[in-house]
């Protein structure tokens, strides 16, 4: 049983039944669709068909906000060498060259200036900028070669968008019907951002993740945090818009704000980027996943390396093999023990303070008495979450009446087990819970399990029980 999720980017290496049959049982969570590459009835129809292989497996789609791509260097590798003089163009759907760089944004150029960085790609490749006025020219600073539409990361000024973007609105419109759980919003910077993107989506049956990738986000990560379903550690622009020595802190900051809020958090890219073309990730990459599981992450994932990869189920293969290694050295007693403090600073309203409580009092009651499993009644998912940020070493079963609740689950560290009931009776859940956990083969007649459940307590729905049964 592997606790921490597996989150896969689906592109043209990973689209076909076969590979995406085999990517869940290689252990898939979640299918992630960028739409920053292709068009929107591309992405739709990518993810149906992720759906129609997969109807169990969580979809989170991804919309890139304002992010600015060059036009394309083509399939073979493009050098970009130090000290070589590049001029950047304003124009769209033109090739870029060693010589010429399209920037697929207009209103741009004109607000460089001499000295100002601009990073290509997820920042391995950078550039000054030497010359503004009828032509703009720019240095190489840092090398490297370059493929398809690189990312560019440009000086945060001129970021200047409110999300939605209006290309991003014409997505969130398409979407309005699709069948997705999960909808991750990139370059967030406030809190109004979140809940500009959530009023024009105008669903509730989809969880908001905001990435976390420039310096405001991580600035206001208290209120973006507050107003989102689950967040990402986006490392990869992160990386380019903040010192890139403090991308393993902020990773940690961002994971530990997450835990505070029982909001599950994906450390996302690179994670094992060599593994791309290679079939043995560095020593180092491995390091890092086994390091996002001790941190407390819910899901780490992949990019390139499922999208265009060689081998994307090789590649979850290994990812599983890294994750489960460094789970058994996790220390699940100390992680919860230490909760308490933490827990305490994101529970603003009333309702909530009172999940965190219970969901306390839970934890306390299974590891005190070694109970087999904890079980969460949950509608929202929000119980569920709650209990999963204390890291319980016995399996976390959710009971909820909702299929897409029941999907979204896929996104939480450690919700072992999934039933679906419609019942609201305590008295019903709880011989519903014992069927289950018995029907897993989780537990025993003899064995004790906890279980949770809620009222509905002026009009807001609330955790407010917490049960020890002996399974008979
Ligand atoms: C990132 O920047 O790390 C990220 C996940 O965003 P994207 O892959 O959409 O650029």
């Amino acid at each position: 049983m592997r606790r921490t999720r597996i989150v896969a980017t689906i592109g043209p290496a990973s689209e076909s039944d076969e590979v995406l049959k085999n990517l869940v049982k290689a252990g898939v969570d979640v299918f992630r669709v960028s739409m920053a590459h292709g068009d929107i009835p591309s992405n739709l129809e990518r993810l149906r068909r992720v759906r129609a292989v997969a109807p169990d497996i969580a979809i989170m789609v991804d919309i890139p906000g304002p992010k600015i791509r060059a036009g394309s260097f083509g399939t073979m590798p493009v050098h970009l060498d130090i000290g070589q003089a590049i001029e950047l163009v304003e124009a769209f759907g033109e090739t870029s060259t060693a010589e010429r760089i399209a920037v697929e944004r207009e209103g741009v150029l004109s607000q460089l200036k001499p000295g100002d960085r601009i990073h290509i790609g997820d920042g391995g490749i950078s550039l000054v900028i030497t010359t503004v006025g009828a032509h703009t020219m720019a240095e190489v600073t840092s090398g490297g070669a370059v493929v398809g539409k690189p990312g560019m990361g440009l000086p945060s000024s001129i970021l200047n968008d409110r999300l939605p973007t209006d290309d991003d609105r014409a997505r969130l419109e398409a979407l309005k019907d699709e069948d997705i759980d999960m909808l991750a919003v990139s370059f967030v910077r406030s809190a109004f951002d979140m809940v500009s993107v959530r009023s024009v989506l105008s669903r509730d049956d989809v969880m908001l993740m905001s990435k976390i990738e420039t310096g405001e986000g991580v600035e206001n990560l208290d209120e973006i945090v507050a107003v989102s379903d689950a967040i990402m550690v986006a490392r990869g622009d992160l990386g380019v818009r903040m010192p890139i020595e403090e991308v393993p802190h902020l990773q940690k900051l961002i994971v530990r704000h997450g835990i505070r809020y029982a909001r599950p958090v994906v450390v996302a890219t690179q994670m094992l980027e060599s593994m791309t073309h290679a079939q043995v990730p560095t020593r180092a990459e491995v390091t890092d996943v086994a390091n996002a599981v001790l941190d407390g992450a819910s899901a780490v994932m992949l990019s390139g390396e499922t999208a265009i990869g060689d081998d994307p189920v090789g590649t979850v293969i290994t990812m599983d093999r890294i994750v489960r290694r460094a789970e058994a050295s996790f220390d699940y007693a100390k992680w919860g023990a230490s909760l308490e403090l933490q827990s305490s600073v994101g529970h603003a309203n009333q309702s909530t303070r009172v999940t965190a409580a219970i969901t306390g009092a839970a934890w306390r009651a299974a590891m005190e008495e070694n109970a087999v499993a904890i079980v969460a009644c949950t509608r929202s998912g929000m119980t569920a979450r709650a209990i999963s940020r204390f890291r319980p070493p016995m399996p976390i079963v959710a009971i909820t009446p909702s299929t897409a609740t029941a999907r979204q689950l896929r996104g939480s560290w450690g919700v072992d087990e999934v039933v679906l009931s419609p019942s609201h009776d305590i008295d019903e859940l709880c011989d519903v819970a014992v069927n289950a956990v018995k029907k897993a083969g989780i537990a025993q007649p003899g064995d004790p399990i906890v279980i949770m459940a809620g009222s509905t307590s002026g009009g807001a729905q609330v955790t407010d029980t917490v049960r020890m049964l002996i399974v008979p």
